[in-house]
């Protein structure tokens, strides 16, 4: 039975002298990579930890980032990878929600744990917290695997063992952690190596959060049972990722659109030699149309695809393929991804008729077993196997479905239905305003009332009236909103608006 520390070791059985991963200039070999792995399970092994224990891995993207992951999945504990950018109490909140006893730290990460040391001190001291990387507690460990490579550290794990607690963004509220066995994770790596055409020994460029679900199931492990070379890079920036495109050949990218809008603007592009790149996806957000035409032009020789999914589904989803989103760029996608069931259903289950809004629900190999330590919030999420993604999304005649809100966004106003997305996007262009969000405020008569918040153009003036006459012969009258607020947008790692918190803000 596969499992993902066993895949590790089969293919550094297989091709022990080909590159696995390469950060800062240092490339480490799959015998290498496999061996450091066995090192670091047997440490943990030894200060501790059990099988099925829980395992934080709260680091940047880095070579030790996956030395930290598969370490601890060879131990056979659950590891939870979380953002590295946490603060004090949000570590708290992942440490005391996984139970972990466990933490591995990037050295980047120091600081962040040194403050939640200080503040939550009763339950640091009941987690051993060990330092990853360059000068690290477990450097001595590691540098002495490279020596030894023949002593394999083993556990049994079977593939329906618990393996993963990944957590959602936090849009909606706080990260959830949904849980997935080896199985599921397989399963993830292997529809999107079909969806989006992975090839044996493919490079790949890592620039996007591999704690997230997106960068660490969709390529992450799958380049591992691939025997790919992933180059990986700590943060993004748009010159240093066209330069690695270049310099190392890279044939596979993945990158939120607004990655892809920043190298569009890389002065020289266009002199650079890009033809390596074979597969850009990009997910997590839709990409504008006049953007998509740009990406074509710039990357002729590249397919570019687009996946849309939730943390829930492995993730699972909806993609399009490079044909789709040369004709319906700004949709979320036309097919699900393979071995993956999609429907788009009412309040009562049904599936609705083309063109009407419905929650998008899904089913599949890859789904979460449920939410970690959450069966109330699971309950309501998984209902006979399907997932209910809280996506709403409509279904044109073509099959191409767009996300128009998120459920709990959605604003029902008069008793119409407004989708705050589609309000977002017919007035993100009026020009008094840098950034804005479109949430409801509770109202005697009408249920809900539409409000803009905005945050100021630099020298705008934005006000209520100026914006409803700009909104006028964009939107029907009772879309408009009738409040604007001036604050900031709060938004998550990802670039999701945070409007849990707005709607407290403005209740407050
Ligand atoms: P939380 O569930 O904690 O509120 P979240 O839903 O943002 O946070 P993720 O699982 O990381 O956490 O994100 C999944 C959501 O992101 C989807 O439900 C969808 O709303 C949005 N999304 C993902 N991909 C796309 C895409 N390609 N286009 C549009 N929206 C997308
Ligand atoms: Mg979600």
């Amino acid at each position: 039975m596969p499992t993902l520390p066993g895949i590790l070791r089969t293919t550094a059985h297989t091709y022990p002298d080909r590159p696995a991963l390469t950060f800062e200039g240092r490339t480490t070999t799959y015998r290498e990579l496999d061996s450091r792995v066995d090192r670091l399970a047997a440490e943990l092994a030894s200060r501790g930890l059990r099988p099925g224990d829980r395992l934080v891995v709260l680091s940047g993207n880095s070579d030790s980032f996956g030395v930290g992951v598969y370490g601890g999945l060879r131990a056979s504990a659950i590891v939870a990878p979380v953002n590295p950018k946490s603060a004090a109490a949000e570590v708290e909140h992942f440490i005391t929600d996984t139970g972990a006893n466990i933490l591995l730290v990037g050295p980047e990460c120091a600081d962040a744990v040194a403050a939640w040391i200080a503040a939550h001190p009763e339950t640091a001291a009941t987690t051993t917290v060990l330092s990853l990387g360059p000068a690290g507690d477990l450097e001595d460990v590691l540098a002495a695997a490279d020596a030894r490579p023949d002593n394999e550290f083993t556990l049994e794990i079977r593939e329906d063992d618990d393996a993963l607690i990944i957590y959602t963004s936090g849009t909606t509220g706080k990260p959830k952690g949904a849980l997935f066995d080896h199985h599921r994770v397989i399963w993830v790596g292997v529809n999107a190596g079909i969806a989006f055409g992975l090839r044996l020994h493919d490079r790949i460029l890592q620039v996007a959060p591999l704690y997230h679900s997106a960068a660490l199931n969709l390529l992450f492990f799958p380049g591992v049972m691939i025997g790919a070379h992933q180059v990986i890079h700590s943060a993004f920036h748009p010159v240093t990722t066209v330069d690695a495109i270049q310099e190392h050949r890279i044939q596979v990218f993945f990158g939120v659109p607004t990655m892809y809008a920043f190298m569009l603007r890389v002065p020289d592009l266009a002199d650079r030699d890009l033809s390596s790149l074979r597969i850009a996806f990009y997910g997590a957000a839709p990409m504008p149309g006049s953007m998509a035409e740009k990406l074509f032009a710039a990357f002729p020789d590249t397919e570019i695809n687009q996946a849309c999914g939730q943390t829930e589904g492995g993730p699972g989803g909806i993609i399009l393929t490079h044909e789709d989103v040369k004709r319906k760029p700004t949709t979320s996608g036309r097919f699900p991804i393979p071995n993956t069931e999609i429907r788009v259903v009412d309040a009562n289950g049904d599936d609705v008729a083309p063109g009407e809004v419905g929650e998008m629900i899904m089913r599949g190999e890859t789904m979460m077993k449920g939410y970690w330590n959450r069966p109330d919030a699971t309950a309501q999420t998984v209902v006979d196997g399907w997932v209910h993604t809280g996506d709403l999304t409509h279904v044109d005649d073509e099959g191409f479905m767009t996300i128009v809100d998120r459920l709990k966004d959605m604003i029902i106003t008069g008793g119409k239905n407004v989708y705050s997305a589609e309000v977002e996007n017919a007035l993100a262009a009026y020009p008094e305003i840098a950034d804005l969000a479109i949430i409801s405020r509770p109202h005697e008569e009408f249920g809900e009332t539409v409000v803009a918040v905005v945050t100021p153009a630099e020298g705008g003036n934005p006000t209520l009236e100026g914006l409803r006459e700009f909104a006028a012969p964009l939107l029907s009258e009772y879309k408009i909103p009738r409040e604007l607020l001036i604050n900031e947008i709060p938004r998550n790692p990802s670039g999701k608006i945070q409007k849990h918190k707005l709607r407290e803000t403005i209740s407050a």
